[in-house]
């Protein structure tokens, strides 16, 4: 299952993971391309719990959760309302919470599970004008590590993957607003000069959701160009 597999790195890892032979459920708050997405809010438990339902329905337990459903937010710290300060938070942290909780006892009784949490490479150093995102983000890196430490004995593995500058819908849509400044500067700032794909993410989930990777918990893999080591 996949959240925020509408668009961008959440696309492509439901795209990603379905190559690899996995049948991938996506929950977004709009309709997946291919038609085959549940229409949910990640903040709200009872329409988690709704498509939870009709996916183990059509597909069975949840084997594999990516959570990839997330808000930005852009305002000086001083000018943001707590209604918008909830907001981000509730959609970056408490929908992980939700969701993660949801799937878990599918996990626990199959004696096999991984979670995978997108967090952001902001939460290496902070970023100005985005403290609510920022400190969502963080609180879902140290959530990823508490749940590995109690999972691990029932055979579940939680790791979050922390992206930076991905090319996709919301990276543009702060572009076009004038929040991030000239990207061509970013780019010459990442010591792999380009910008990060979808597909270099979902690689990274699909790495560690595999059976391969089942001696990794409790970590946090930048995906970043090397703009964050
Ligand atoms: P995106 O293209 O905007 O995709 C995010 C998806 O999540 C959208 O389809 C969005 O739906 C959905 N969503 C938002 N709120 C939701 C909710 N309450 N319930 C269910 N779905 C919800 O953004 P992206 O860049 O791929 O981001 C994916 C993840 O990576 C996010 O967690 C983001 O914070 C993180 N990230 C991205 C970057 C980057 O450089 N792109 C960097 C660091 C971290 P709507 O479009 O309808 O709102």
């Amino acid at each position: 299952m996949v959240t925020g597999g509408s668009s961008g790195i959440g696309r492509a890892v439901a795209e990603r993971l379905r190559a690899d032979g996995h049948r991938v459920a996506t929950i977004d708050l709009a309709p997946s391309p291919n038609g085959h997405g549940h229409i949910a809010d990640v903040t709200r438990r009872e329409q988690i719990d709704a498509a939870l339902e009709a996916i183990r329905a059509e597909l069975g337990p949840v084997g594999i959760l990516v959570n990839a459903a997330g808000l930005d937010g852009f305002t000086a710290f001083a000018d943001i309302t707590f209604d918008a300060w909830r907001r981000v938070v509730d959609v970056n942290l408490n929908g992980v919470f939700h969701t993660a909780q949801a799937v878990l006892p599918d996990m626990v009784a199959a004696g096999w599970g991984r979670i995978v949490n997108i967090s952001s490479s902001s939460t290496h150093s902070g970023v100005p004008y985005m403290s609510h995102y920022v400190a969502a983000k963080s609180a879902v890196n140290g959530l990823t590590k508490s749940l590995a430490l109690e999972y691990g004995p029932f055979g579940i593995t939680v790791n979050a993957v922390p992206p930076g500058f991905i090319d996709t819908p919301m990276l543009r849509s702060a572009e076009g607003r004038g929040l991030l400044g000239d990207i061509n500067d970013t780019i010459e700032a990442t010591p792999v000069r380009r910008m990060g794909r979808p597909e270099d993410i979902a690689a990274a989930c699909a790495f560690l959701a595999s059976e391969e990777a089942g001696y990794i918990t409790g970590q946090i893999l930048g995906v970043n160009g090397g703009r964050n080591t």
